[in-house]
């Protein structure tokens, strides 16, 4: 593709298509990666490309729930590595919790790709600035974090086949998982074993977005950059969250698109 000028309206858009279109020629994404994005694409322009008020307080109460829980766990796919694989380190070297590779394909080729993105990922960032707000040694901290995935020695009870596997050191032993982008089978499998899920999806009708405790209504590459500086200024939570109203108020930004003028 060629250069897209600093202007163009489309452009962050833009660059996520290529972004996406370059992994998935590089082995990292499942055939289907490219649909669910589009799917996604089209929630984002009705939500006006923007992270809203209510995704800004669910991402305060996903980091807040991070922080205070015994372990937290980050799960990722394809898209998210490629989308936010940067920024989800920052958040789980702040945290200080490992980041699993799980796909709902599973293949242990992707996996392996996916994890060596990701070290490179990590390599990266532990070399690059902390944080605004962080004042501990961040070399070491990013380098702690653990990249899990291989050699999956665990189930997700309630799932049959290749998506129900996990490691047990990761998401089987969690009390808390940050999974952007999950699928609704899955997210309901993970609370009915008890654990917190906070899940990103553009999508406020999906039934990921309506089985999580938490659901962030945003694009995750913004929430995932959103959520880091949440990760490190350490509000607490800020009491009951009501899932279902801040559903409700996505939809509402939806039904109040306009054309304008
Ligand atoms: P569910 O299984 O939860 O009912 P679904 O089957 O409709 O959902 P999937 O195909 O599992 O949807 O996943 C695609 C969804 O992922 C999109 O509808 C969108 O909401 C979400 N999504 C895709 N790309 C992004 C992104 N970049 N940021 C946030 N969410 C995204
Ligand atoms: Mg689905």
């Amino acid at each position: 593709m060629g250069e897209i000028p600093e202007s163009h309206p489309r452009r962050s858009s833009l660059l996520a298509r290529q972004k996406l279109v370059d992994a998935a020629a590089e082995g990292l994404l499942a055939d289907s990666a490219m649909i669910a994005h589009g799917r996604g694409e089209a929630f984002d322009y009705l939500l006006g490309e923007q992270t809203s008020d209510s995704a800004r307080s669910a991402i305060r109460e996903a980091s807040a729930r991070l922080l205070t829980a015994e372990r937290p766990v980050i799960s990722v796919n394809g898209n998210t590595v490629v989308l936010a694989g940067e920024d989800l380190i920052r958040v789980a070297a702040v945290v200080g919790c490992p980041i699993e590779v799980n796909l709902y394909y599973r293949t242990p080729e992707r996996i392996a790709r996916l994890l060596t993105r990701l070290a490179e990922q990590r390599a990266s960032v532990a070399g690059g600035p902390a944080p605004d707000g962080w004042s501990e040694d961040w070399a070491k901290a990013v380098s702690s974090v653990a990249l899990l995935g291989d050699g999956a020695d665990g189930s997700i009870e309630g799932l049959e086949g290749a998506r129900a596997i996990c490691c047990t050191n990761g998401i089987g032993s969690a009390d808390i998982v940050l999974v952007p982008l999950e699928d609704g089978d899955r997210c309901e499998a993970l609370v009915e074993m008890g654990k917190q899920v906070v899940v990103i999806d553009l999508n406020p009708l999906s039934r990921t977005s309506r089985m999580a405790t938490v659901t962030i209504v945003d694009e995750v590459t913004r929430a995932a950059t959103a959520l880091v500086d949440e990760v490190v200024s350490g509000h607490a939570a800020q009491g009951d969250w009501d899932n279902r109203a801040a559903l409700s108020e996505a939809l509402d930004i939806i039904a109040g698109a306009s054309a304008g003028e």
